[in-house]
């Protein structure tokens, strides 16, 4: 089932989902399912997997030289999808990224997934690969996300790149969108960001999922800016507790966004991970409350990998 036909589901109530990263390369699926199983007794309706592309690293061999190797350190994101839809019957919704793809490759991912009787994608540009400081698109591939949209929405509508194909069967994706309250890193201004993010609308997108936020006000300011601009579609809060005082300075780094003072504060007082943790979990469930009594459709844990803490949050709010 789609998430828009979810959120209409809820009937106004708002629900629980969350985001997983597939394992690193090595591990099994059954470190995915430890993650899931505490989690499921909130029912999400549906679950994200994250997309990983590949990563350069560079490792010194003989004689002083160094080796370039192409990596993808967490594959698996659509066999996790097909997993997850058999063993728990909740729908899955794998990220697809433009990074990394050409639009040949991406066809044929989203006919694996049409396949598999996966119904939603979370269409996403990615970000450029470690080694490089600007995201370069394959050749022939997209540089946008709206552009993704855009051959996801041809798709829906049975129009593949071959235009000799005949009697295709459209598919039925539910798309998904990345909207970012404090401004994507690489936009020049809010406004602009919203602007491309109305595009994606355009092209066919039903819902947006927000990067974190540590402040409501940003989310509630967000929402009343898009709203303004013509975005009427729901946009779903995405929210990650602190777990570790670390966390200070890789989130802020990471995903540009700011933590408030006072979260800052408290944490830096903290006499060791156990209290940061805790201090974390109490500010998500706050903002948790806050945002399910402003009547969010969702609300979007990213769980990265770590659920004991996603558990102790839901079980107070839901
Ligand atoms: P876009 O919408 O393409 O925007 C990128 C930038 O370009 C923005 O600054 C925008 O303002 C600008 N822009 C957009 N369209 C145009 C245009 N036509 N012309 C000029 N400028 C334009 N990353 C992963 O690698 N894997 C994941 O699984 C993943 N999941 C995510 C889930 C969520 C909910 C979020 C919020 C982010 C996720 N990311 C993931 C990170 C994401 O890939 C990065 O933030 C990336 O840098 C931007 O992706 P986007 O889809 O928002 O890009």
């Amino acid at each position: 089932m789609k998430v828009t036909a979810h959120i209409q589901n809820g009937n106004g109530k708002s629900q629980f989902s969350f985001e997983i990263l597939p394992p690193l390369k090595g591990e099994n699926i059954h470190s995915i399912f430890n993650n899931i199983d505490p989690l499921m007794e909130f029912k999400p309706p549906y679950i994200n997997v994250t997309y990983h592309r590949e990563e350069y690293i560079f490792k010194e061999v003989k004689d002083g030289l160094i080796e370039k190797k192409i990596v993808r350190k967490r594959p698996g994101t659509v066999g996790i999808c097909a997993a997850i839809q058999n063993k728990y019957q909740v729908d899955a919704v794998p990220h697809i990224l433009c990074g990394g793809f050409t639009k040949e490759e991406t066809e044929n991912f989203l006919i694996d997934l049409q396949f598999l009787g996966i119904d939603n994608v979370m269409a996403l540009r990615g970000d450029a690969v470690k080694s490089e400081t600007y995201f370069t698109p394959e050749k022939n591939g997209h540089k946008y996300a709206c552009d993704l949209v855009s051959q996801l929405n041809d798709l829906n509508k049975g129009v593949y790149l071959d235009d000799a194909l005949q009697n295709t069967s459209p598919t039925d994706f539910c798309v998904g969108v990345a909207g970012y309250p404090e401004k994507h890193m690489e936009a020049p201004s809010s406004e602009s960001d919203i602007q491309y993010l109305k595009r994606k609308i355009e092209n066919g997108a039903e819902y947006i999922v927000t990067q974190m936020f540590f402040d409501n006000e940003k989310y509630f300011k967000f929402v009343e800016k898009c709203r303004q601009a013509g975005i009427s579609v729901p946009i779903i809060p995405g929210l990650k507790p602190i777990a570790v005082k670390t966390h200070l300075n890789l989130i802020p780094h990471r995903f540009k966004v700011d933590l408030p003072d006072a979260l800052v504060k408290e944490v830096m007082k903290a006499k060791d991970n156990k209290e940061v943790r805790q201090l974390g979990i109490d500010w998500c469930i706050m903002q948790s409350k806050e945002l399910v009594k402003a009547g969010v459709p969702f609300l979007h844990y990213y769980s990265m990998g770590k659920s004991n803490n996603i558990k102790e949050i839901a079980s107070q709010v839901f």
